[in-house]
């Protein structure tokens, strides 16, 4: 027996409205089922539905949690100022080029990040 809970990838957990909806989705589908008489292939379906959203919103758990956190990190790792003319730097006015790249918004110039956000410790410096 094993215990997969103890992963070292935290899962995400679902707030309880998503929970709510996985209930609300069963309760649905199987008044439907029973109303319709359609038990035997529609529970599989059910089972099917119910899977799918539950993996949806995992994904969009992640991906939020993930947005939020580069988010955070972009935001403290941007310059206060540009380097190259000065201009105040905001993490709304500056322009993403990518997920830890940036570039002025009035000069153009490209914006050095002052830490890799994110990333692992394994480039450590001798
Ligand atoms: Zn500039």
């Amino acid at each position: 027996m094993s215990k997969p809970r103890q992963a070292q990838n935290e899962e995400p957990k679902l707030p309880p409205v998503w929970q709510q909806v996985q209930t609300a989705i069963w309760l649905i589908g199987l008044a439907i089922l029973f109303w319709q008489g359609w038990i035997f292939p529609g529970i599989l379906v059910l089972v099917a539905i119910s899977g799918l959203t539950q993996a949806l919103m995992f994904a969009y758990v992640k991906r939020q949690q993930n947005a939020q956190a580069l988010e955070t990190a972009r935001e403290v790792n941007l310059p206060p100022t540009c380097a190259n003319c000065g201009g105040p730097i905001t993490k709304q006015s500056v322009r993403w080029t990518g997920s830890h790249t940036a570039t002025c918004p009035y000069c153009g110039a490209a914006l050095k990040l002052t830490d890799q956000p994110l990333a692992t410790s394994s480039g450590a410096p001798r």
